[in-house]
């Protein structure tokens, strides 16, 4: 018991000591700045979205207090920089798309022994720049952590990451900041499915609505040739044969169309069809849901599989095709029904998937390809078993 109260100290101590480089680096790469930052004299929950990995400086820019942050384990098994995150400021450490049991433990206990936590509730980076729907069990840990809740969101981010790219670009956020604070009264006396609400409209941002009152000029230094990765499949003839010409116009190989990604984030073309990645979503999971009910899935060759442990070290599984069906992926021997899978997500831009099956943990990823499709079809395989059921 002694020990883990000393922990606690160390890294309290170290974060606060890092605390005016957070601050700093909130204001250069983000520019945010907190004309008042909070200080809380009680544990907190602080529930945030999420638009870029320097998310947490941003809070930390509002908020003076020490406090842990959530980390996926693909992030702490990141080399040199896994290591320090973990050294230094010891991370509930995550299963992306799929919280444990064990792992939710952890986090109570921390908040029991007087600690704040941060956790970016959707578990990802925004792809489309609307925030990611929330889960049910957000509103059952705020309830079980019986401490304060403290609501924070960050608006822009996405232009300046979002998740298909991978590097950062310049610019700062629109705006970022403290949303609301509920007390464990105030959390006890709601139902789960009301704090729900009130999470996610406290959360929600949605990029291009911001950026549409704005007409903010915003830099691009990648380019958007990264985005292919995540949605491939060319607007107007719906084949996926879109190649991106110079570092900003798409262009279909198929039927010719073209549209190029203006100076304020959102698609031109002198036949517009999407003007947005939320809209070119849209269209995608439309055309993708008419071809599964036809029977027609998803397949990749040169797709290489890896079992990973809780470390996330990657043990080498076999390249192969990635097929699909109504019920599942298969992938050589192995096959991996949508009903035994949990919290199939997306890394690497759009170019490999992790997921878990009865308890053990893999990875999917391609050379650039798309695998983020295979969400589409996720989706839909889990809609058509509810609809049997
Ligand atoms: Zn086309």
């Amino acid at each position: 018991m002694k020990k883990k109260a000393r922990s606690d100290k160390f890294y309290r101590k170290t974060f606060l000591f890092f605390r005016p480089l957070f601050c700093l680096v909130a204001k250069m790469k983000l520019g945010v700045k907190a004309k008042q930052p909070k200080k809380f004299d009680e544990p907190i929950l602080i529930y945030s979205n999420h638009t870029t990995d320097l998310d947490f400086l941003a809070v930390s820019a509002h908020i003076k207090n020490h406090f842990y942050l959530v980390c996926s384990r693909h992030i702490l098994a990141m080399g040199l920089t896994g290591w320090l995150i973990e050294k230094l400021f010891h991370p509930v450490a995550v299963f992306k798309g799929s919280v444990k049991g064990g792992e939710m433990l952890d986090l109570l206990r921390r908040i029991k022994r007087g600690n704040n936590v941060l956790v970016f509730c959707e578990g990802r980076l925004s792809h489309n720049g609307r925030t990611q729907p929330i889960g049910i069990a957000a509103a059952q840990l705020a309830k079980a952590a019986k401490c304060r809740l403290v609501t924070f969101r960050t608006d822009g981010g996405f232009f300046k990451q979002p998740r298909w790219q991978k590097g950062m670009n310049p610019g700062k956020l629109f705006d970022s900041g403290i949303v609301n604070e509920y007390s464990k009264e105030e959390l006890a006396a709601l139902s789960d499915a009301e704090l729900l609400e009130k999470i996610e409209k406290d959360l929600y941002t949605d990029a291009y609505e911001e950026q549409k009152k704005r007409m903010q000029k915003l830099k691009f230094p990648h380019g958007v040739g990264e985005i292919l990765n995540y949605y491939s499949l060319c607007p107007a003839c719906h084949d996926e044969s879109l190649v991106c010409k110079d570092g900003f116009t798409l262009a279909c190989k198929n039927c010719g169309y073209e549209m190029r990604w203006n100076e304020y984030g959102f698609f031109e073309s002198e036949k517009p069809i999407v003007k947005t990645t939320a809209e070119w979503e849209a269209l995608e999971q439309k055309a993708y849901s008419s071809r599964f009910s036809e029977g027609k899935f998803l397949a990749d060759d040169g797709v290489s599989l890896f079992a990973t442990d809780e470390a996330f070290q990657k043990t080498p599984l076999g390249t192969g095709t990635l097929a699909s069906s109504a019920e599942g992926l298969s992938f050589g021997e192995r096959s991996f029904p949508f009903s035994e899978m949990e919290g199939l997500e997306v890394l690497a831009g759009g170019a490999s998937l992790v997921f878990s099956s009865k308890g053990e943990h893999f990875l999917l990823t391609t050379d650039g390809g798309n695998l983020a499709k295979y969400l589409y079809l996720y989706e839909w395989g889990k809609k058509q078993s509810t609809k049997e059921s």
